[in-house]
């Protein structure tokens, strides 16, 4: 008997950074290691759900029976998302995209001896550009370095999520990479669970459970 009545419904997830190029050899980019969003696919996997995973470019394999797709910039992501977005029951963008890119990239190797100013134009919002619709369930992630809960809420409005994984990035909280973490999950309704010192398996089943709630 299926363990999971819930197990026809499609959750994506994004993982990863994105990276906006410069020229052929170089690149705009963050840190994300795209961790949490394998953790993500593999325990939504696990439970039976049918699961796609869109990874920007990282160093770890992909999760074992999970399709997964590729890309590089914001676009091409947005482009994979909006592919997918309509067999799909939930969205978990753990992605960290980008917010700018350059506006144009230059088709040759920038030379040193060439000064260099780079204009950037702001990339498409993919979660705020997902049209509104009651029966799929929105989660986000936030990595905030000040004002955390306030910008959290505020994104969870202008984003128009269900859910919002809060992380922030002090002196005692690495938020890259393995090992423990201090975490929020706030909701649309004003509730917030606080998690420290958890892994990002554990925080992966903990959100699954709360997006179970919803489904
Ligand atoms: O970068 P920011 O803190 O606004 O990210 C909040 C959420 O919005 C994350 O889930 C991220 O994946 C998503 N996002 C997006 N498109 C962008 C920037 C962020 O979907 N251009």
């Amino acid at each position: 008997m299926d363990k999971n009545p819930s197990n026809s419904i499609k959750i994506l997830v994004t993982a990863g950074p994105t990276r906006e190029p410069i020229d052929p050899v170089r690149y705009i980019s963050n840190l994300s290691s795209g961790m949490m969003g394998y953790e993500i696919a593999t325990e939504c996997e696990k439970r039976g759900f049918d699961v796609c995973l869109i990874s920007g470019p990282v160093e770890i394999s992909p999760p074992k029976g999970v399709d997964t797709i590729y890309v590089t910039t914001a676009s091409e992501m947005r482009d994979k998302v909006n592919e997918q977005i309509e067999s799909s029951g939930c969205i978990i963008m753990t992605a960290a995209v980008c917010d700018f890119r350059p506006d144009k990239i230059k088709e040759q190797k920038i030379k040193e001896d060439e000064s260099l100013t780079l204009k950037l134009v702001k990339n498409p919002d993919i979660l705020k550009g997902i049209e509104n619709n009651k029966d799929l369930v929105k989660v986000g992630f936030a990595l905030e370095t000040e004002n955390a809960v306030e910008n959290a809420k505020k994104k969870i409005k202008e984003k128009f999520l269900d859910l919002i994984v809060l992380n922030e990035k002090t002196e005692s909280n690495e938020p890259f990479g393995p090992g423990e973490k201090r975490a929020r999950i706030l909701d649309n309704k004003g509730n917030i669970k606080e998690f420290n010192k958890v892994t990002k398996p554990e925080l992966a089943r903990v959100l699954i459970d709360e997006i179970e709630g919803l489904l």
